[in-house]
């Protein structure tokens, strides 16, 4: 079959679906976008000026059910009524990642885990950019991939990657891949079966050979209890918070300590800019990452401590009579809220709720006891924050905006203290996006 007798459908019309658009029609495939709600104007008029057929608010079976391939969007679940009828049909079914890498030869950094991948992935990218290499940012991160591949190719890409652009990668190979850590996330998504999110999570290793890489953090039970039950073909780089028989990063003594075949240095925690133990664990990873890619220690270890962080996590925002304000709206579930709480000596107001992705608090409770002067909830639906916290004994306010949230949250807090907004759920509920959370967080912060 030539390209132009190829029909590709692309699910969805955001970042991804638009960016795998771009390169489809560039490479002469016949492409034809379907987005079931309404697709933003910026992606439209991208669309347009590619002279790519699209739909919104709808998707026509017919013209979806012809394809070829379908590349599908992050966002749209396997119990979509579109992907099971295409799954019912066996039509392939990829990532706009998966799509992209057909058609670049570039160095592939993918960095995964359940959290700290944005942190990461920025850290790893930073290195890169300093060490002077062209290295595009790319994946969850929301920069298309497909898009940068089609429009200003790179040498090398540092691509973030979720679970479930992981779930339709097959042939897709990282030469460096990171795995930051698994914890119970999106199980909703999984049919809250835990082990179908840990399968996604090590596709990341699929295809590896012994000439590529693997990074890891070597402390996580659920990734030790995983290694135990599959060959890893790659060379492998674990990072660990004590020193191990196989360790090539670890801490001791308040200081990293890299010790690869390519690499050997040592540099003091506290030099990091970005702070907590998670932190330090996202450093050993890039450490890593870049170490493997030969890149020169001093530039590694420069890049380790000049990186800012990324916004809405753990962000500083003010400190207000002094009482420090943190933004950590990103906290989608209850592991970064635990190291969020983890990472303040103070007593803390927190600030949680939201859309709750069946958590359980217990893991936040022992913290919440010891280190939380009060909670503040903000969410619509609280019940499931009253059964795990009402016995905590802790002050608790109800709250159902920003606005009133950092009032109260302020209200309570006394001298010294943080008011952390780490939520362990979601924002869909009365956010647009844990942006928007973050930023009114900000906003309202400032106003007082
Ligand atoms: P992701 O992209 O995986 O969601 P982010 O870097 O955006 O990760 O961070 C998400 C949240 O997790 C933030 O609240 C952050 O403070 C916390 N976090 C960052 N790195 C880690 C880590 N290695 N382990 C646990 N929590 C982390």
């Amino acid at each position: 079959m030539n390209k132009q007798n190829k029909h590709i459908a692309i699910l969805g019309a955001g970042e991804s679906g638009t960016g795998a658009a771009v390169l489809a029609k560039k490479q002469g495939f016949d492409v034809f976008v379907s987005d079931n709600s309404t697709i933003k104007a910026p992606y439209k008029s991208l669309l347009n000026q590619h002279k790519i057929q699209w739909e919104e608010n709808q998707h026509t079976e017919a013209k979806i059910l012809q394809a070829d391939e379908i590349i599908i969007s992050p966002g749209i679940p396997n119990t979509a009524p579109i992907v099971v009828k295409a799954t019912e049909k066996n039509i392939p079914i990829i990532s706009e990642i998966e799509f992209a890498g057909r058609f670049t030869d570039a160095k592939m950094i993918c960095i995964t885990g359940s959290n700290g991948k944005t942190t990461t992935t920025s850290l790893i990218y930073h290195i890169l950019k300093t060490a002077g290499l062209d290295v595009g940012l790319a994946g969850n991160i929301g920069h298309s991939l497909a898009l940068q591949v089609a429009l200003e190719p790179h040498a090398y890409y540092v691509i973030e990657l979720s679970s479930f652009q992981l779930d339709y990668m097959f042939d897709f190979k990282a030469d460096v891949a990171v795995l930051l850590n698994i914890t119970p996330d999106h199980l909703d998504r999984y049919n809250f079966d835990f082990q179908s999110y840990i399968n996604s999570k090590f596709r990341i290793i699929r295809n590896q050979t012994k000439r590529d890489a693997f990074v890891f953090w070597e402390d996580d039970p659920i990734i030790q209890k995983e290694l135990a039950k599959r060959t890893v073909k790659a060379s492998v780089y674990p990072f660990a918070l004590k020193k191990t028989n196989s360790s090539q990063a670890f801490t001791e003594n308040k200081e990293i300590i890299f010790n690869t075949d390519h690499i050997q240095f040592t540099m003091a925690i506290r030099e990091l800019t970005i702070k907590g133990v998670h932190n330090t664990y996202n450093s050993m990873a890039a450490g890593l990452a870049a170490a493997v890619l030969d890149l020169k220690k001093e530039t590694i270890r420069q890049s380790l401590i000049d990186f800012k962080g990324v916004e809405h996590r753990l962000e500083y925002v003010a400190t207000v009579r002094n009482v420090q304000f943190i933004n950590d709206s990103k906290a989608t579930n209850v592991n970064s809220c635990w190291y969020a709480l983890k990472s303040f000596e103070t007593p803390i107001v927190l600030i949680l709720g939201g859309k709750d992705k069946g958590n359980d608090y217990t893991e936040i409770q022992s913290l919440v006891k010891n280190q939380v002067r009060a909670l503040v909830f903000l969410g619509v639906d609280n019940a499931p924050l009253h059964r795990a916290f009402d016995k905590s004994g802790k002050q608790i306010v109800e709250t159902q905006s920003m606005k009133d949230a950092v009032q109260q949250a302020y209200q309570l807090a006394q001298e010294g203290d943080t008011v952390l907004l780490s939520p362990c759920c979601a924002s869909f509920d009365l956010f647009e996006s844990y942006e928007d959370r973050g930023k009114q967080f900000k906003k309202y912060v400032r106003e007082l």
